[in-house]
């Protein structure tokens, strides 16, 4: 446990990166100040209370592929939390589909003619591009599910999230993605009748586990400071020497110890504009390389007998502006509209900060609920609709991003007493379960030194 003369980490963020960076300081015995500028824990995993029911910020599923992620989910929560198979699809050419598509569903919902194209498609692309080196997400995806299913299903949905081409995405954006996949892995699915994935979810949303990992952080002494946002960081070029931030009684600074250590989760390209003095001109300069998508969340009410049966429902069709749909009230019992009278779904559009995130609400909900009308699902109304703007949400990973990254790594790296973490802070595409996990293992690494 950390006393007052233990080194101090002082850790930027009390999302899952950030909470996972103290409770790793921590037990390695170190103090733990915590500057979180919202007034609540969970970053983008927080859940909120929008139109008399409980949410999540968009779908938030956490796998069980992390064993100490597990561990510290079950502790934290004990009995706070719920099983369930997982049902997740994706609506592509007027049907429900698996992600990715499987062979019998392809068989069954398009026809023989498709499944055969598909499949003559995959092994000639296997064999054509079975030697040539791999530089982009598009050789990548088509590599491995063939000409035809990457450039009818794949590629589209995934430029729909990014807004680029997916020529210009890294072939690794998301560590671990096609790494288990293979051609006999594709076909033996279709012997499956369901991906279905069982999944354990805190009851009041996945925000509670991170109210209550941040409390039992607090209780054992961790220091947590909300509504206070950090704005500058000064430094002597080779540590960070003091940290300015705002809070209820305005600009206040911590001067930090030579023995002391900065965990950042804040996004990469925001740390590097609080430094002072500033970067060198070459660096600021690829800031402009460092992007992330916005996703415009718009929570409406609609009917139980049309919302969707789905927890989860990819829309891969262009007529659509939606590009998922996440029904709470197939969550847990603590989520949704709690009577069960309505359903509570949460629309999302992923868009560039600048294109409509201007666009006002109102137009933003008839624009959503148009789309849900031409699905069939019936009972969305403008007066009980809410649009909720994040910004920062996904990385977008582009060879021309990785490599500006790797620039601002590298000096970034050589603060020694400076940690990154975190899907903005290192600018990675992580799902809040590897951000945990990471978190956890470079901290440790970073303070064993
Ligand atoms: C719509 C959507 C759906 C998602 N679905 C899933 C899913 O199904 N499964 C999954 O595992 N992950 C999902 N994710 C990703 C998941 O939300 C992130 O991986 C995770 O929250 C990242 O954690 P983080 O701590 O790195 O960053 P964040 O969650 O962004 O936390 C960063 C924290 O830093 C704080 N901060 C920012 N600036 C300052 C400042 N100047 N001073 C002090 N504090 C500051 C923020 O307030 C925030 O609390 C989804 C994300 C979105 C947006």
């Amino acid at each position: 446990m950390g006393s007052k003369s233990d080194p101090m980490v002082y850790v930027f963020g009390a999302g899952p990166a950030g909470l996972a960076a103290a409770h790793a300081a921590f037990n390695l015995g170190s103090s733990v100040q915590v500057f979180e500028a919202s007034a609540v824990p969970g970053g983008l995993s927080r859940s909120i209370e929008v139109l008399g029911g409980v949410a999540d910020i968009g779908p938030h599923v956490i796998g069980s592929d992390y064993a100490r992620v597990n561990e510290i989910l079950s502790e934290v929560m004990g009995r706070r939390q719920e099983s369930f198979q997982l049902n997740t699809t994706m609506l592509w050419k007027g049907h429900d589909f698996s992600y990715p598509p499987k062979p019998h569903e392809i068989l069954t919902k398009l026809g023989i003619f498709k499944t055969l194209q598909i499949g003559v498609s995959m092994a000639v692309s296997r064999l054509k591009l079975r030697s040539i080196s791999i530089e982009n997400h598009q050789e990548q995806s088509r590599k491995q599910y063939g000409m035809v299913l990457s450039s009818e299903c794949i590629e589209p949905y995934l430029e729909r999230l990014w807004g680029v081409p997916s020529s210009e995405i890294c072939a690794d954006w998301k560590p671990g993605r096609f790494i288990r996949s293979s051609i006999m892995n594709w076909v033996r699915t279709a012997l499956k009748s369901s991906g279905d994935v069982h999944v354990s979810h805190p009851t009041h949303g996945m925000g509670d586990f991170y109210i209550q990992f941040a409390s039992k952080l607090e209780e054992v002494g961790c220091e947590i400071w909300y509504e206070s946002k950090v704005q500058r960081l000064s430094h002597d070029h080779e540590r960070v020497t003091a940290i300015e931030f705002v809070d209820d009684d305005g600009t206040e600074q911590v001067v930090i110890d030579p023995s002391a250590q900065v965990v950042s989760t804040l996004p990469l390209n925001l740390l590097m504009r609080l430094l002072d003095p500033e970067p060198p001109a070459e660096l600021s300069c690829l800031l402009s390389k460092i992007k992330f998508r916005s996703t415009i969340l718009g929570f409406v009410i609609a009917d139980p007998d049309s919302a969707p049966k789905q927890h989860i429902r990819y829309i891969n069709d262009p007529q659509f502006k939606i590009s998922r749909i996440t029904n709470f009230n197939r969550w847990t019992s603590g989520m949704g509209i709690l009577d069960n009278s309505k359903h509570l779904l949460c629309c999302e559009m992923w868009v560039d900060p600048e294109s409509c995130w201007e666009m006002d609400d109102d137009e933003l909900v008839g624009i959503m609920i148009r789309d849900l009308d031409a699905m069939g699902i019936s009972g969305a109304c403008d007066s009980l609709s809410k649009i909720l703007r994040v910004p920062n949400t996904h990385p977008i990973i582009t060879n021309e991003a990785r490599a500006a990254v790797n620039q601002v790594h590298e000096y970034l790296n050589s603060f020694s007493n400076l940690l990154l973490s975190g899907r903005a802070g290192a600018f990675e595409y992580a799902d809040q379960d590897r951000v945990l996990d990471l978190s956890i293992q470079r901290t440790i690494e970073f303070l064993k030194g």
